[in-house]
């Protein structure tokens, strides 16, 4: 496709023996206070000690205790002694022809995730991994073919944030005046596996992010997307507070059980129920509806008038995307024609309809074209075949 790609396969640092020590990264303030204690912090001190180390980590982005030049030197040697700072390691990283980085991301116990990051004009998106393929087998998605390996822990969502603002050379100079633009201003847990099967770790990672003496996202520039896992929606707008997407795809529950087999256990109706509650719940503005746009598939005229009187009285947004072809993928992309008459439907019923522009598609580092190389991990057709039915 599009030329130039750059692909960079960076040298690895060896893996060396596990250390004993606690990572810092992606614990929650209460646990690095009661960490430090469990290192001999004294309790008084807890709290101030827990604030000098979070800013050094999360707001300078340094990784040597040695570094941390407000704590006594004897406490530094003893944060080396008992903790580390450890982010996972990027292995390749390409470069799209339109600037999108996609980054192989290697994960304790050697597995392997994807995480984009999205530059655009006064800002930037990083889409997140939350999981190392996913339970669910979503047919038009290509991680929904991988099985789950596992899920990742809180340092390692948060340590994606942390690499790639490494990358992109994003954290602060000393001293320099402070540079209110930002290369990664949001985050997206749109890359591989479903954000609320990895619920506690997701909302540590991103309380983490949000926090305002670290790396200070605002929840309203975090989107979490789900494929609808009912029951963990409340507790999302409580517990985390962030943008919610949904991945809807589709006007009536029999297409639906194809396109998000999850519809089965929790169908459009029960999915809108939860979705009424999130606004009020969560303080936020309005909700994101994807719609992948499928040909012959989910986007004709009626759909669009369907999906506009399912979601009426739900302060929204549709988010239209055409469909990230991936090889052997078992469906083609709606006609732009289609797309933008779809869109208009939509736009006339009184939501904003934005179209997805495609990026990094070079790359395969589109949307639900993530795919960890671990070919282990593979569904076999069978499986698919048995989750689609059943
Ligand atoms: N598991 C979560 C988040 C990851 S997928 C979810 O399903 O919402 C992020 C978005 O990409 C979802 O809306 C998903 O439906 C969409 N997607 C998956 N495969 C795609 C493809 N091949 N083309 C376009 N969008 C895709
Ligand atoms: Fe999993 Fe989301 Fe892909 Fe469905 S669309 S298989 S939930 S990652």
């Amino acid at each position: 496709m599009n030329a130039p790609i750059t692909q960079d396969v960076l040298t690895l640092p060896r893996k060396l023996p596990d250390s004993g020590r606690v990572n810092i990264v992606g614990l929650t303030r209460d646990q690095l206070r009661q960490a430090l204690i469990d290192a001999g912090t004294p309790e008084k001190q807890a709290k101030m000690r827990v604030g000098q180390v979070w800013q050094w980590v999360y707001h300078w982005g340094v990784r040597d205790f040695a570094q941390m030049s407000n704590l006594a030197k004897d406490y530094r040697a003893l944060l080396a002694d008992r903790f580390e700072i450890t982010l996972p390691e990027i292995v390749t990283r390409q470069i799209s022809s339109d600037g999108t980085r996609k980054y192989l991301v290697r994960i304790a116990g050697g597995h392997e995730v994807e995480t984009v990051y999205i530059p655009e004009e006064g800002r930037g998106t990083l889409c997140v991994s939350s999981q190392v393929g996913c339970t669910l087998t979503c047919s038009f998605c290509h991680t929904g073919t991988q099985k789950l390996v596992r899920n990742l822990t809180a340092g390692e969502i948060v340590g994606q944030l942390m690499l790639a603002r490494d990358d992109l050379g994003e954290w602060p100079e000393p001293g320099a005046p402070k540079d209110e633009t930002r290369l990664v201003s949001n985050i997206v847990l749109m890359g591989m596996g479903e954000p609320l099967y990895n619920f506690d770790a997701v909302r540590d990672a991103m309380r983490v992010c949000m926090d305002n003496e670290g790396l200070s996202l605002s929840r309203r520039r975090i989107t979490l997307s789900t494929s609808g896992v009912v029951p963990e929606i409340a507790r999302t707008a409580e517990e985390i507070g962030c943008q919610l997407a949904v991945s809807f795809h589709a006007t009536t529950d029999e297409v639906r059980n194809i396109l998000v087999p999850i519809n089965k256990r929790w169908n459009i109706a029960t999915l809108l129920d939860a979705l009424r509650d999130y606004p009020r719940l969560s303080n936020s503005e309005r909700i994101t509806f994807e719609y992948v746009m499928l040909a012959g598939v989910n986007d004709s005229d009626e759909d669009a008038h369907r999906l506009v009187d399912l979601i009426r009285g739900i302060p929204a947004k549709i988010n239209l995307i055409p469909f990230n072809e991936w090889p052997g993928a078992p469906y083609k992309r709606s006609s732009n024609n289609r797309i933008h008459a779809f869109a208009d439907i939509i736009y006339k019923a009184g939501y904003a309809s934005p179209i997805r522009t495609p990026r990094g598609e070079d790359i395969m580092a589109a949307c639900g074209q993530l795919k960890s190389a671990t070919e282990r991990g593979r569904k076999s057709r069978a499986e698919i075949a048995a989750e689609a039915a059943g």
